[in-house]
């Protein structure tokens, strides 16, 4: 039986970053998969290249470029006559680049010397695993660590059973092959507002029914609020506290029954995508005898460095608890292979961005000033308008704003929340400056480029003490 310093279950960006990091460390590393795509082939990447994170953006991308053409051009002088798309090209694009990078991680593993097996892989006691082919062939494997990176499916509710016909989920809805005239979405998380954008701009009426009486519960309080009022204003419709209890299949639509407080409602659609959030990708994935433990909510429990209780055995990505993001896993990923070379290596859980990618883009890294308020401790906020940024101005994208929450008595900063143009990219500036353990008036004496939407930043920034230039301040310095 062969055995290898590190076997890796899951080629997703949480598995096939560990097990590149440990091949580059000189360990000898087998990564196994079972993803098999559309066309029938094998290939990694996992949820993330194949049916996650690039898809939806190459969509996204693609709508938002005629949403630009037909809505916004005008106002720039441009006339443009007889605009037309073609869903199926927008697919075949999206097929393309999902094929290179798909194919790019096969060959970034083999040139870092990572061996690579199809099937699937089961871990089982003294890291025992077991890969079982398409045609129910076993072999079996030893390793002296184990790092599993399973990932995540999509949760399915009883009330909308998924037919991938008229009911989608996620991956589904990566697949619809002309524009729905009215698109239903159950849901209104990260995914249906992705989606829903998506078709929503080819030309969908899109409602989104969303149980929570808040919307995005876990962005800052304020951001969210901006962000429904551009989403609405874009022609989402966002109905909050609707509480989906049944559908029905009647020619050839969905009809959705939910409650709205006492009221029960009902509405006809074309398509229905349910998301309502995903699960950790459990099953049979841990023999009886592994001895691996499972919290509440399915994840394999870890510590802060992503060891299971077994010792030797590692889990990371949506397997594990946390937010559900490619980065977040990939640096576990990181993190466990480094350790497992001898490393001492860490990850700062509480500087990980999370982005939703509408158009404005809402971002945020660190506490939320609701999370800040709780923990008691004093802060200050600065806050700059994009509606008062030249450069947002210039290319007519200034909605939104910069949040920047800066501790009262240190100012170190401890979150920045953005909602508007490349909001993804501005947060990611002062998730380094917050990594370098930055305060705001470090964050405002650094120079900035003019014009450039960053100097949103740096200006909440100097809101933070009230030193804001191109804007009034609340409080003097
Ligand atoms: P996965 O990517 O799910 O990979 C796990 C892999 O393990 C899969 O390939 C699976 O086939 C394999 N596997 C499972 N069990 C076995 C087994 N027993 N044997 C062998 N192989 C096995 N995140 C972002 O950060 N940014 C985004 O923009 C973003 N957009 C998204 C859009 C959509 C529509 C979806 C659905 C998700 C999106 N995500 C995004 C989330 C992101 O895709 C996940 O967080 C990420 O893929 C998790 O990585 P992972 O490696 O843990 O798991
Ligand atoms: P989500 O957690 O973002 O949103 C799900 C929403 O559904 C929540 O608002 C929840 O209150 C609501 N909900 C739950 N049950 C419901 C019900 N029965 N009826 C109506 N509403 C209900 O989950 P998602 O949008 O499915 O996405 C799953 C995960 O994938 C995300 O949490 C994220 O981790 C990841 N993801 C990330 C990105 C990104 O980083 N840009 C994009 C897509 C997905």
């Amino acid at each position: 039986m062969k055995n290898y310093d590190v076997v890796v279950i899951g080629s997703g960006p949480a598995g096939y970053v560990a097990a590149i990091r440990a091949s580059q460390l000189g360990l000898k590393t087998l990564c196994i998969e079972k993803w098999v795509n559309q066309d029938g082939k094998h290939v990694n990447g996992g949820t993330c290249l194949n049916v996650g994170c690039i898809p939806s953006k190459s969509l996204l991308d693609s709508s938002q470029k005629y949403w630009e053409v037909t809505k916004d051009i005008g106002i720039h002088g441009i006339s443009v006559k007889n605009v037309n798309f073609d869903v199926s090209k927008m697919h075949e694009r999206k097929k393309k680049i999902v094929n290179q990078l798909t194919g790019g991680v096969s060959s970034l593993l083999k040139a870092n010397g990572v061996e690579c097996a199809f099937g699937h892989g089961k871990l089982h006691s003294s890291r025992r695993v077991t890969i079982t082919d398409e045609n129910g062939a076993e072999t079996e494997v030893t390793a002296n660590n184990v790092i599993l990176a399973a990932g995540s499916k999509p949760i399915e509710i009883p009330v909308a059973e998924v037919d991938n016909d008229l009911i989608l989920d996620s991956t589904g809805a990566l697949e619809i092959d002309s524009v729905p005239k009215r698109l239903g979405i159950i849901g209104a998380g990260v995914i249906g507002l992705e989606l829903g954008s998506v078709w929503g701009r080819l030309g969908s009426e899109v409602v989104l029914l969303e149980a929570l009486e808040d919307f995005l519960a876990i962005m800052d309080k304020q951001i969210a609020e901006e962000a429904k009022r551009i989403f609405m204003k874009q022609g989402l419709d966002i109905r909050l506290g609707a509480r989906v209890i049944g559908t029905e299949i009647k020619d050839k639509q969905v009809v959705v029954t939910y409650r709205n407080g006492e009221v029960i409602q009902k509405e006809v659609f074309d398509k229905l995508i349910v998301c309502v959030g995903r699960r950790p990708h459990t099953e049979n994935l841990l023999a009886q005898d592994s001895g691996i433990e499972v919290d509440e909510r399915g994840s394999v429990f870890v510590n802060e460095y992503c060891a299971t209780n077994v010792p030797g055995v590692y889990a990371i990505g949506d397997l594990v608890r946390g937010p559900m993001l490619a980065h977040k896993g990939s640096e576990e990923g990181i993190m466990v292979a480094e350790r497992i070379a001898g490393h001492k290596a860490q990850l700062n859980y509480d500087i990980v961005p999370n982005v939703i990618y509408t158009h404005p883009e809402v971002a945020s890294v660190g506490r939320t000033e609701e999370q800040i308020k709780a923990s008691g401790d004093p802060y200050n906020i600065g806050t700059f308008p994009f509606a008062a940024s030249g450069r947002a101005l210039a290319s007519n994208d200034s909605d939104g704003f910069v949040k920047i929450i800066a501790h009262a008595e240190t100012d170190r900063i401890l979150g920045c929340h953005i909602v508007g143009p490349s909001a993804a990219d501005l947060t990611q500036q002062v998730a380094i400056a917050m990594e370098f353990g930055s305060s705001a008036e470090d964050l405002g004496m650094t120079v900035f480029g003019h014009p450039t939407l960053s100097e949103a930043v740096h200006e909440a920034a100097l809101s933070v003490s009230g030193s804001a230039i191109h804007m009034p301040n609340k409080k003097k310095r």
